[in-house]
Parts: C-alpha cells; structure tokens; sequence
C-alpha cells in the first residue's frame, strides 16, 4: 500500500509532494495538469518568496517544471469519496478507480462560488457532484447543471448525452458549449427543495422543475467527501500539524482556511508532508 494520496493538484498539494518526494515517500498526486485556476488566473503575484512579480501563468510553469525535474506524474482524476478504514484510506475517484493509502492530505482548495441551500441535504438524492458516477442515473430526466468552471464543460456533455433535458447555470464565462437539449440559465438559484429527493429549483422570481442538480465545482467540500470530518466556519479544522479530527488525515492549504495565499499553502502542505512522514513512521 502506498504512504499517501494527495488529493489536489494547487500550491499546496504541490508543496505536499515535493516534500513527500524529497522523503522517498510512495505518493500519489490526484489533480488536474494544469494545476489550479486559481494559480492561472492571478495576474501578478508579489508576495511569493524568490519570484517577484511572477504572472500566474509562469509560477505554474515553474511548479509544472518543478514536478518535470522531480519526477512527480498527476494522476489526472478526481476524488469523489475518501473513506476511513481499519487504520488506511480509500479514496475513490469521478474515473471509477478506488486507491488504498495509509494517509491521505486533502489540498482541495475552496470554491469561491457558495452552495445553494439544499445542497448538502439533498446530496445523494438528487444532488451529485459527480458527472460520470451518476450521470447514467438521470437517463432520459431533466436536470439542472451548476457549473463553475469552463474546464469542467466535457462534464456537461456527458450528462446531456443521458439527460432528456439539462437546464445550464453557467458560472464561469465564455460558455463555449450547446446542444439541443440544453438550455442556458442565466439567473442563479437560490434553494433546492423536494419531499425525500430533489424536485425543484428555486429562483428570486421563481421555481423550475428538475430530477437532479449536479454541481459541478473545481472544489467541492471537503465535508462531501469524507464523513465525519471537523470543520470551523466551513474549512477544515487541523492542528499545528495540519492534522484533522481522522487519524492518518491532514489538510492544507486554502481549505483549512484563511489568509487565502500561496505562500500559506507552500508552508502548511509542506507540514503535511512531514506529519505523514513521522504517520507512516508508527
Ligand atoms: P488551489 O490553488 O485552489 O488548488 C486546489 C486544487 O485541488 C485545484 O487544482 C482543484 O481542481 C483540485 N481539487 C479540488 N477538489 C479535488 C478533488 N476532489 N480531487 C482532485 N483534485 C481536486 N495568493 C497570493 O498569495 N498572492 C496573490 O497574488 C494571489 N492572487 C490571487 C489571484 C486570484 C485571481 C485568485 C483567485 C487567488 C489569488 N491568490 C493569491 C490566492 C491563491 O490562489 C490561493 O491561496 C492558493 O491557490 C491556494 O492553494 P491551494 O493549493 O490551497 O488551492
């Protein structure tokens, strides 16, 4: 079994697994190649130590280089569950896969965009943030799509290729997707309600009838992915150590809360490293 599973591809996650890698620590990094949004879209950044003035897109190619040199490979997948088991971890993922761990750090940043009222409740009936686990269940149904990303569009063609209907809230700009059965919203929602699943959404100026919302984010919660999980005022609760309330499992990063910033998540993923690293030694 492998020592971790980072799951999350920014600065943190990153920084996670430079140090992991520099400890000879058998890891996987679970992400996106292009690393994180969030790094891309900054336009300058003066406050990282040793890059003064860098635009976002040349700290990710510096990162994209440092993991290049390093030899460290993203397993392009994302996490959709972590489960705590007998003293290991499996973490099962949007592709199908299911790794074990003996720890897992969560570097899965924080969404920018709010959830919706519902969404947690109806999560599992009728809610899911997960195109291709569950788009296959909304065969020949209406479904809202909740989108805040341009990047995650491949996801919403694959749940029209089920839906019968899929009403789009696109929270990202350009939209550069159609198809005749979906229709753009150009309003967000503010409530989803249904008797033991999802039937509606409701709007400022009102409600549309649907069988399921996906949600489909960059960072979902982290409390969606694992049960059980502590949190203060919607992040993560760790220690000094970056530990959480699981045994074996740490945070870092944007997700364990603010200041929101890149040199926060270089140092708190760094600590996870080491805490995995004196984990493992047990
Ligand atoms: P993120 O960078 O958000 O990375 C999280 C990664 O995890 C993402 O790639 C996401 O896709 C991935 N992920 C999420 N869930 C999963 C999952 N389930 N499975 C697999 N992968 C997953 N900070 C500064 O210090 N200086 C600045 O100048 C600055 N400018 C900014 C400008 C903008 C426009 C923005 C939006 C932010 C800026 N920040 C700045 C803040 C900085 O971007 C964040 O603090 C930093 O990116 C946090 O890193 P992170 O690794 O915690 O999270």
């Amino acid at each position: 079994m492998i020592d971790c599973i980072i799951i999350g591809s920014g600065t943190a996650g990153v920084s996670a697994a430079l140090t992991l890698k520099a400890n000879g620590k058998d890891f996987m990094l679970l992400g996106s190649p292009a690393l994180s949004e969030k790094i891309e879209k900054a336009e300058s950044i003066r406050n990282y130590p040793g890059l003064s003035n860098v635009s976002g897109k040349g700290f990710v190619s510096a990162l994209k280089e440092q993991l290049q040199e390093t030899e460290i490979a993203i397993t392009e997948e994302k996490a959709t569950g972590v489960y705590a088991l007998n003293g290991k971890f499996g973490v099962a993922t949007q592709k199908g896969n299911y790794y074990e761990s003996k720890t897992v750090v969560l570097c899965c940043g924080v969404e920018a965009v709010k959830t919706i009222d519902g969404e947690a409740e109806f999560m599992g009936r009728g809610v899911s943030f997960c195109a291709t686990c569950d788009g296959a269940l909304y065969k020949g149904k209406t479904i809202a799509v909740l989108c805040t990303s341009k990047r995650l569009e491949h996801e919403i063609s694959y749940l029209a290729d089920f839906a019968k209907k899929v009403y789009l809230i696109p929270i990202y700009k350009p939209v550069e997707i159609d198809g005749d059965n979906i229709e753009i919203v150009r309003k967000m929602p503010i409530k989803i309600e249904g008797k033991t699943r999802v039937e509606r959404l409701i709007f400022k100026d009102g409600e549309m009838a649907i069988d399921g919302l996906f949600s489909l984010r960059e960072s979902q919660p982290p409390t969606t992915l694992i049960n059980g999980l502590e949190t203060e005022n919607g992040h993560v609760r760790v220690s000094r150590n970056m530990q959480t309330n699981i045994d074996g499992l740490f945070a870092a990063g944007d997700c364990t809360g603010r200041p929101y910033q890149y040199a926060v998540a270089a140092g708190e993923g760094n600590v996870a490293a080491f805490s995995v690293n004196e984990f493992c030694k047990k």
